[in-house]
């Protein structure tokens, strides 16, 4: 066995040092070879002190989330950590990186913490739908209080060591090499004569588990995670420690994490991780295909896509030069880039001296020779296919041959552009999403030209950028803007039924939509939607109520939040909705005029007609095999859209209530609108009628996964 785990002796001070690239994960090899150092401290007696370090750029980043489908692995880890605690001798864990979950939870059963000024720290379980399951729940209330554990557990959210320090589970800050300075803690420590102390045989302050504190923190779960139950959980069980002896606490914790493994929201959440974390593997591209090295970037058109990208690159150490058709609008676009930085360094998420570094890594010009030597260049102008073919003749006139040439096109045939050039097999889709300096999703759109190298080459420039790529295959929408067709279509046909804007959205965020798609529109801008549509109008089925009340709103100048009118009212400067009763008025009038009756609707109505319509458009995608795999489907959705994570992504989501049961909802729904919108996809009355899964349908094709 590889020996991840080495101990030495400086003096009387027993320094252990774990070395797991890349991030000391606390996987089966961790524990097996801690265990044996444990053995040998516990044999040999000639250490009066320890040190727990790891190198590389993390201390513990965390437990395996590879074992959590398997069975599980709490005993393990509560014995490996009981018996660090139990040693008889002061054990210091001294820290620096990110120190998340079980990686927090193992310095908690050391005698002493210390760490790097740098060092972050959390407890975010309750977003992979469980709670920390290896003594967290019990030892960090006995140190900082159940409020404060309740608080860390519940935001799910890193602290800095500051923080740490004044909430108590840290106790010192230090600086210059952390192995020296442990060193020198440990060594203070034994001066002193300072006597071991441990974490479970604190007491849990009872002024801080009051039946009131436990309430609030409650309330705050429910606002937090509406329908969810990881978080409830955690406060069980963390409220449990002022109540249980500590091995009782901790038989109890278990308990708690295995139940919370079982549910939907964690199968769901933790899904979603390893869907996301797959979109990179491409089967049937030959391994043997490696990506062109990319090194310089270039950019057309310096709009609000344009100018993300732009910061994309910079923040990824990359020189990128942008080039548009006037220098008004290539002011305009360095401007908004300056003050995106700007906002950084207001957040304190940037240092002035790092803004100019970046800033200076952009380079502006109405020259597009200056995009010659590129390795890469997108293009992110207007929304029209003559434009874009004539810049893209250009790009291949003037970059050499292997330069990738993107476009971030939303809706226009990229195999089409891609024949202005000589050289298809370079032309590719980055979809970006707004804004692209934020949003992790990339799809990257491969015509049946673009060669495999330039796939391979935008899957790892997708990497530097700190993007999740998914390819696509070209269609009308790709795969998300595609899915969100239809979901779109039943709000505003709910709408002009007569539900208002906050009913259809309110009731598809609390279902776990992050924004309801009518606040997105208004976000979007309603004209943004409409030229889309009427560009298209070919693309869309014969249906005078299709999109109407977007239309209608339209038509009365509303065109979102940028002119403070949508499918709400916006005060100057303030994003929060409110409704207009004026926005009835004009979608009533709309309805009158289209014969549409006006009629209640539940909850439940909405969020199915919403969402059905969705993940039938999902399997469509599948089986036309314009997505790889459905988890790949389900990553768009919950980096690009907003769907909840904990429900896994909308094909996972169609596993769960089961694929007869989306059938037969979308066959209910037909037989009162109609076939139009209401035709169930082909693989999906297949699956349905087998009593198959999705999961199952995946796994048995080649290159199946997530
Ligand atoms: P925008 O109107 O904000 O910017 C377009 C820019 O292109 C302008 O600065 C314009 O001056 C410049 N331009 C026009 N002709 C040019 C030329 N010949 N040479 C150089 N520059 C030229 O548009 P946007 O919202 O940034 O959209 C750009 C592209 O990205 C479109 O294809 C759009 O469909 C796509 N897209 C937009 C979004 C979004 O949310 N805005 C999201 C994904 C994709």
């Amino acid at each position: 066995m590889t020996q991840v785990a080495r101990l030495e002796f400086v003096g009387p001070v027993a320094v252990v040092t774990v070395d797991n690239p890349p991030v000391n994960t606390i996987d089966a090899t961790v524990r097996a070879s801690l265990t044996e150092v444990l053995q040998r401290l516990e044999r040999v007696g000639e250490a009066r002190a320890a040190i727990l370090i790891c190198s590389g750029n993390t201390f513990f980043s965390g437990a395996d989330i590879n074992e959590f489908e398997g069975p599980p692995r709490e005993e393990e880890y509560r014995t490996l950590f009981n018996r660090i605690e139990a040693l008889p001798f002061a054990v210091t864990a001294a820290m620096h990186g990110t120190v998340m979950g079980g990686g927090l939870e193992i310095a908690l059963a050391c005698h002493h913490r210390i760490a790097l000024a740098t060092t972050r720290f959390a407890l975010p379980e309750v977003t992979l739908g469980i709670i920390p399951g290896a003594g967290g729940t019990q030892r960090l209330p006995r140190l900082i209080g159940v409020e404060q554990a309740l608080n860390l557990v519940i935001s799910a959210t890193p602290v800095d060591a500051a923080t740490a320090v004044k909430l108590g589970f840290l106790d010192q800050i230090v600086d210059g090499d952390l192995r020296t300075a442990a060193l020198v803690y440990a060594q203070a420590f034994l001066d002193r004569g300072g006597q071991v102390r441990r974490t479970r045989a604190m007491t849990v302050d009872p002024a801080s588990a009051t039946a009131e504190i436990v309430e609030r923190a409650t309330q705050t779960a429910l606002r937090r995670y509406p329908h969810r139950q990881a978080a409830l959980t955690a406060i069980d069980a963390i409220a449990a420690s002022a109540r249980l002896p500590f091995d009782a606490g901790l038989r109890y914790e278990t308990e708690l994490v295995n139940r919370a493994k079982g549910t939907i929201e964690s199968k769901g959440a933790i899904h979603a991780f390893f869907a996301e974390r797959a979109t990179r593997k491409i089967p049937g591209l030959d391994s043997a295909t490696v990506a062109r090295p990319v090194r310089k970037a270039g950019i057309v058109g310096a709009g609000t896509m344009g100018g993300g990208i732009a910061i994309c690159f910079a923040n990824a150490g990359m020189p990128v030069t942008v080039v548009d058709a006037t220098e008004a609008a290539l002011k305009r676009g360095l401007a908004n880039v300056g003050k995106t930085y700007e906002s950084m360094v207001r957040r304190g998420r940037l240092t002035p001296d790092e803004m100019a570094k970046r800033m200076a890594l952009i380079n502006g010009s109405l020259d597009y020779s200056e995009l010659s030597d590129s390795d890469v260049v997108i293009e992110a102008v207007f929304e029209s296919m003559d434009l874009k073919k004539q810049i893209f003749a250009q790009l291949d006139s003037l970059t050499r041959p292997g330069t990738v040439l993107a476009t971030n096109t939303s809706s226009l045939d990229i195999g089409e552009v891609a024949k202005a050039t000589r050289r298809p097999g370079d032309v590719i889709g980055l979809h970006f999403f707004s804004p692209a300096n934020v949003m992790p999703l990339l799809e990257v759109v491969r015509t049946p030209d673009t060669s495999d190298t330039t796939i391979r080459t935008a899957i790892e420039l997708a990497r530097s950028l700190k993007k999740t790529p998914v390819l696509a295959k070209v269609c009308y929408g790709f795969i998300g803007n595609r899915m969100m067709e239809g979901y779109g279509r039943e709000a505003l046909r709910i709408v002009l039924e007569g539900a208002t804007p906050g009913q259809v959205d309110t009731a598809l965020e609390n279902w776990g939509m992050a924004m309801g798609i009518l606040a997105v529109f208004d976000m979007a801008g309603i004209d943004v939607g409409v030229n889309v549509h009427n560009a298209n109008a070919d693309k869309y089925p014969p249906d005078p109520t299709y999109y109407a009340a977007d239309q209608a709103l339209h038509a009365a100048g509303r065109l979102g939040q940028k002119n403070g009118k949508g499918f709400y009212r916006y005060e100057p400067g303030d994003r929060a909705r409110h409704d207009d009763p004026v926005v009835l008025e004009i979608i009533r009038a709309r309805a009158r005029e289209l014969g549409v009756s006006q009629r209640n609707h539940t909850d439940e109505e909405i969020v199915e007609r919403c969402v059905y319509p969705l993940l039938n458009e999902g399997m469509r995608i599948l089986e036309e095999g314009v997505a790889l795999r459905a988890g790949d489907v389900d990553a768009v959705w919950t980096l690009g859209y907003g769907f909840p994570r904990w429900r896994g992504g909308p094909m996972f989501y169609a596993d769960t209530i089961g694929l007869r049961t989306l059938e037969q909802g979308i066959l209910k729904y037909r037989e009162q609108f109609g076939p139009m919108h209401w035709e169930p996809a082909a693989l999906l009355t297949q699956l349905a009628q087998s009593g198959r899964t999705l999961k199952d349908w995946q796994a048995n094709r080649t290159g199946g996964g997530a």
